[in-house]
């Protein structure tokens, strides 16, 4: 979730909010406000907004503090958290590293609920103390607030204690399934199950609420269980991606066809000998065996075409110290959270200043696919002695066509 506000810092997070919690933030003003003129017939417009505006900042802050509350554990125990996004749904907070172990997990994870159903009783026990009952006399303003800052932090504990992952609640029951059985991956497939399970019913109570007089209440309730279900497939899938590429390395599956362009040579040569007969879209520029750098259509087109007769590949090119590479030896994995960290394609395969091939996204995606095709079991690799058997093929093939196509 990118494209946010940016609020400020705490505890070194990045707090920010995404465009979606305005139009939450302006719904819960405009019911709060109904609500308000409901239940105090007495109150003027004027308390009756203001009263709402101040709950709504004051309910956005209780839901910071959830959050918070979760990145504080974490940092604890030693994890990065990046930064805090309130969006529609509530809060996420982006943590750099995953728990590594299942008490850290579960810690991490109840931190949050917790937090929301103190501050919640919290409130109640304050407005009690102001002399808030349950009567139908006519309520300050500041017990209001407090009341319904009670029901809404209460109902968001619970709500988020529900064990269906991604939620709070999901994520408790990863941990104890995880605490019990020592295998990660399953306990995530477990709990992302009954994440779906969860978000289905999420979305066939919503439906029947639709049709039976709940209007866009129901609407409301079906969302967030295609949001819940959305996202539990995700976390699904996430664990899938994971433990296929767990033990494979970056050697196993980077291109060695990659193609070496002379650094000299103009754009509009480079455009019509290579780009245009090879089909590739990244290509080395080396001096004398060593990487000086990559380029691809992305940089071509960076560079106006009629400025493609004088430019040299080395001019549009990435050079290589602006370069992020991977070694053969380091995990598949790794390489990927590079390339989705710093939203590039591609990483050039380095060992010891040469380069050995190419590694991409789609590469691995495909090799994903493949594997899912033939219905190989995850833990399946091919045997050591061939993996690498195909580099003189391509080598020489990539080869060939570039030097054909020069003719
Ligand atoms: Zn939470």
């Amino acid at each position: 979730m990118r494209s946010t506000i940016k609020l400020g810092k705490i505890s070194g997070i990045e707090i920010g909010l995404h465009y979606s919690w305005f139009i939450i933030a302006a719904l819960i003003v405009f019911s709060l406000g109904q609500h308000f003129h409901l239940v105090n017939p007495n109150w003027s417009m004027w308390q009756v907004w203001i009263t709402a505006l101040v709950t709504a900042a004051l309910f956005f802050i209780t839901l910071l503090l959830h959050e918070l509350a979760h990145s504080l554990v974490a940092q604890k125990r030693g994890l990065r958290i990046s930064a805090i996004t309130l969006f529609a749904l509530g809060g996420v907070s982006q943590m750099q590293d995953d728990a590594t172990d299942a008490k850290t997990e579960f810690w991490v994870a109840i931190a949050g609920p917790i937090a929301s159903l103190i501050i919640g009783f919290g409130c109640w026990a304050i407005a009690a103390g102001l002399g808030w009952q349950h009567s139908t006399e006519p309520h300050t303003a500041v017990t209001e607030v407090l009341v319904w800052l009670g029901y809404i932090n209460i109902g968001l504990g619970l709500f988020n204690m529900i064990p269906g992952f991604p939620l709070d609640g999901g994520r408790v029951l990863r941990s104890i399934i995880w605490g019990i059985s020592k295998n990660a991956d399953r306990s995530t497939r477990i709990a992302a199950r009954v994440g779906q399970v969860v978000a289905l019913l999420f979305i066939l109570d919503g439906i029947w609420q639709f049709f039976h007089g709940a209007g866009f209440g129901g609407l409301w309730i079906a969302f967030i269980g295609w949001f819940l279900m959305d996202a539990a497939k995700a976390s699904y899938a996430e664990v899938e991606t994971a433990s296929a590429l767990r033990d494979l390395q970056v050697s196993d599956v980077m291109s060695r066809e990659c193609v070496v362009v002379d650094r000299g040579m103009s754009l509009q040569e480079f455009v019509d000998v290579y780009l245009l007969t090879t089909g590739q879209r990244c290509f080395a520029v080396e001096d004398q065996g060593r990487l000086m750098g990559l380029i691809t259509l992305r940089d071509v087109s960076n560079i106006p075409r009629d400025r493609w007769e004088q430019a040299t590949v080395s001019e549009a090119m990435r050079p290589g110290k602006e370069l992020r590479t991977v070694s053969p030896d380091s995990p598949v994995l790794d390489a990927l959270k590079v390339m989705v960290r710093n939203d590039i394609n591609q990483l050039p395969v380095v060992d010891h200043g040469s380069l050995q091939g190419i590694v991409s996204r789609s590469q691995i995606l495909q090799l994903l696919q493949i594997r899912d095709e033939l219905r190989l079991p995850t833990a399946y690799r091919p045997p050591p002695e061939l993996s690498g058997r195909n580099e003189l093929d391509v080598r020489s093939m990539s080869q060939m066509s570039a030097r054909h196509s020069r003719v």
